[in-house]
């Protein structure tokens, strides 16, 4: 079995879904099946115009102009968000600031591993650090789904262990950040969620404790809730039924970056 080096909030999100489903698809590193909701191709369709979308909004904020970056809106579905992009002027107005990283990627230690993330964009105004995240779900998430989210925990607690090299060496505290989904198909609508010391104080010790029980656990039990199953991609390999789930829900589930290829050499921000 391939060593684990690197836990990401996706992986973390598994172990704390499901500990079997961390197993098949990080130790074992099962190719992950598709969704087996339906429509299987208007899924991959809408995944694929995802990762579009992010490119877009990706070369918007490296300063590529907005009539080029949208270019790459060849469906309806992308015109539609990306349409909603450039009428959002406090996310466009975003474009003005000096301090802007895309696509940039944090890591620290976390006991016997690294923690890595990978985010859209951080903006600084000031002394406050914005992290956004462009979601392109069909169906808005409740704020309460995603406050608890491991994404939401690691994203914000980790700028705070990793992200000094983006504050003048200083480290950053919980209180000058603040995490924004912005949804391409709701976008009056983001979910914001600040952060306070006390939150990253738990935050760290759960992570911690995650990182823990990861590095000494034997045996990854199957989760006994077993309406995750519903819209696991890996039923088929426990025997926990054959009714698909519904493809919205699906979407909030199995959503992941993939960490395997990660080059470490290529994370020049790091370290704390
Ligand atoms: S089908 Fe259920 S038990 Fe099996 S990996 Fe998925 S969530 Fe876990």
């Amino acid at each position: 079995m391939p060593e684990l080096t690197a836990l990401s909030q996706s992986s973390l999100q598994d172990y704390n879904d499901c500990p079997r489903r961390f197993e098949l698809r990080y130790l074992q590193r099962l190719a992950y099946p598709a969704i087996e909701t339906e429509p299987a191709l208007e899924n991959e369709r809408h995944q694929r115009e995802g990762e579009y979308f992010h490119r877009m909004a990706q070369q918007y904020f490296i300063g590529i102009p907005a009539e080029q970056a949208g270019k790459l809106a060849n469906s309806d579905n992308l015109e539609r968000w990306w349409d909603n992009f450039m009428t959002d002027k406090d996310l466009t107005g975003l474009r003005d600031l000096a301090g802007l990283r895309t696509e940039v990627t944090l890591s620290a230690p976390l006991g016997a591993f690294r923690l890595v993330a990978k985010y859209d964009l951080i903006a600084r105004d000031g002394d406050r650090f914005f992290i956004y995240d462009w979601k392109t779900y069909r169906k808005r998430p409740k704020n309460e789904f995603l406050a608890v989210r491991l994404q939401t925990r690691v994203y914000r607690a980790l700028l705070v262990r990793a992200g000094a090299f983006l504050n003048d060496g200083k480290s950053i505290a919980p209180e000058q950040i603040e995490m924004i989904y912005w949804f391409s198909d709701f976008p009056n609508d983001p979910g914001r969620f600040p952060y306070q010391s006390d939150q990253f104080k738990r935050d760290w010790d759960a992570l911690a404790r995650f990182a823990e029980e990861i590095s000494s656990a034997s045996a990854y039990p199957k989760t006994d809730d077993t309406a995750r199953c519903l819209y696991c991609p890996y039923r088929s390999y426990c025997n926990r039924g054959v009714r698909a789930g519904d493809a919205l829900d699906a979407e909030l589930e199995t959503e992941a970056e993939e960490l395997f290829d990660l080059n470490f050499d290529q994370i020049g921000e790091i370290e704390f």
